[in-house]
C-alpha cells in the first residue's frame, strides 16, 4: 500500500478519516507545517491512510490508545500535525501444522522464529529454535 515504504498519516487526517496526501502534507491551514517528519514523505515514507492497512479492531484500539495517551501527556498527542507511521504488520501463521518440535508435515523440515510465523518476539523465537534443535537431535 505504501509502494514498499511505510505509510505516514497526519493525526488530523486519521481522526477525520481521510488519507494523507503529499500535496497537503504541510498544509498551513491545519497546522501541518508545525511538525516535520524525520523521514521525507514521498522518498522514504508514503502519505496514505493507515486505516486501510490494518483491520478495524487494530485501528479502534489505536484510537483508544491515542485518546488515553492524550490525557496522560497533557493534550499533546491528539494534535492535527502529529504523525502516525504504519511500518510493520505481523501475524501468526495458523496455516500449517507442526508437531511439538515444530517439524512440518514434510519430514525433517522444521520451522522456527518470526519469519515462519511461529513466534513474535525474542523469547518466543529463541524457544522455537530450541524446540527445533531438540527435535533434530531427538533419537526417537
Ligand atoms: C526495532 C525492533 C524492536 C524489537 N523489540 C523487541 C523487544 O523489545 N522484545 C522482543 O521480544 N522482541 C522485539 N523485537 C522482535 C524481535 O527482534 C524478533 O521477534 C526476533 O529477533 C525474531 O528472531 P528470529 O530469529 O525469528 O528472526 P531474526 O532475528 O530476524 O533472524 C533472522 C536472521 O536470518 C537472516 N536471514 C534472512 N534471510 C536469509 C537468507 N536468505 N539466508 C541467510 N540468512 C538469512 C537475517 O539476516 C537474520 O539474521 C523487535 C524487533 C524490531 C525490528
Amino acid at each position: 500500500m505504501g509502494n514498499g515504504k511505510p505509510i505516514i498519516q497526519r493525526v488530523g487526517d486519521f481522526l477525520d478519516e481521510k488519507r494523507s496526501k503529499l500535496d497537503t502534507f504541510y498544509d498551513r491551514n491545519r497546522w501541518f507545517n508545525k511538525v516535520n517528519p524525520t523521514l521525507e514523505p514521498g522518498k522514504f515514507v508514503s502519505p496514505g491512510d493507515i486505516r486501510m492497512a490494518y483491520p478495524y479492531k487494530i485501528i479502534k484500539s489505536l484510537k483508544e490508545a491515542l485518546i488515553k495517551l492524550n490525557k496522560i501527556f497533557d493534550n499533546t498527542i491528539l494534535k492535527e500535525e502529529n504523525l502516525l507511521y504504519a511500518p510493520e504488520i505481523k501475524f501468526y501463521s495458523f496455516k500449517y501444522k507442526t508437531n511439538k518440535f515444530l517439524e512440518t508435515s514434510i519430514k525433517n523440515i522444521y520451522v522456527a522464529g518470526d519469519g515462519a510465523g511461529k513466534s513474535r518476539g525474542i523469547v518466543g523465537a529463541a524457544i522455537s529454535g530450541m524446540l527445533v534443535a531438540e527435535g533434530m537431535t531427538d533419537d526417537e
